[in-house]
């Protein structure tokens, strides 16, 4: 009953205010999902989950152990992925982030090398920024990883306690320096023991991502395995 007054609620909305699809901003989406049909065929999806040996797990070698990580699609400047993200981002279109979680975790549900993951846990934005903004877009790519993977999502494992500047523009270096220590693990013997799913929205050089394996690996037996939405070129 309820959901059935959700639908209808969510109906009369659409009728006022049109939902168009989080990439193109052109064509409507069918219901519960994010993208038109078009561009849900149309977007450049990596399929990096398929293959152990691709462009995250290479640029991360050697830095910290991982099982394995894949990217959803490929960050194209100019192109649809970017702005899928800037609306996911800084539109608000946080369902669009929710949605595409749900579908590709739920891919990744019948992969071996994802399968046996048993917890999600999202790069947190520093509190001021999620303030700010209203929303962590990570945690509700997360969120919905979870639900497609059918395992629980904790959204303040990590605490972010240093706001670091834009990484625009800065070297790899730099970057690394910028983001190092940035992070804490709030409640270790929550995670202890657990295969995490470390997940954000666009892998660049990966010292984000760095900055937060390193005190998440300082749990007791902990393994990593990572999800972002899209990778961008080095
Ligand atoms: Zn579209």
């Amino acid at each position: 009953m309820l959901s059935h007054i959700r639908n209808v609620a969510d109906d009369l909305l659409n009728l006022l205010y049109p939902r168009l699809c989080a990439a193109c901003g052109i064509r409507h989406p069918s219901r519960d999902a994010a993208l038109c049909v078009t561009c849900q065929f149309d977007l450049p999806r990596t399929d990096y989950h398929l293959f152990h040996d691709n462009s995250i797990t290479r640029r991360l070698a050697g830095r910290f152990s991982l099982e394995t990580a894949t990217a959803m699609f490929y960050f194209v400047k100019d192109a649809s992925v970017q702005h899928l993200l800037h609306r996911v981002k800084y539109m608000g279109r946080k369902e669009a982030a929710l949605h595409l979680g749900r579908q590709y975790g739920r891919e990744l549900k019948e992969i071996a090398g994802y399968c046996k993951v048993q917890l999600v846990v999202p790069v947190p934005l520093h509190p001021s920024r999620e303030h700010q903004r209203g929303y962590n877009q990570s945690a509700w790519f997360a969120r919905g990883l979870a639900e497609g993977l059918d395992i629980p999502v904790r959204e303040r494992a990590l605490a972010r306690i240093r706001k670091t500047e834009t990484q625009t523009n800065k070297s790899r270096q730099e970057r690394l320096h910028n983001t190092e220590g940035a992070f804490v693990v709030r409640h270790p013997g929550l995670i202890k023991g657990q295969h995490l799913l470390l997940v954000d929205d666009v892998m660049t050089t990966g010292a984000t991502l760095e900055a937060c394996a390193i005190p998440l690996l300082q749990i007791q037996d902990v393994k990593l395995t990572i999800v972002t939405l899209a990778i961008a070129q080095d």
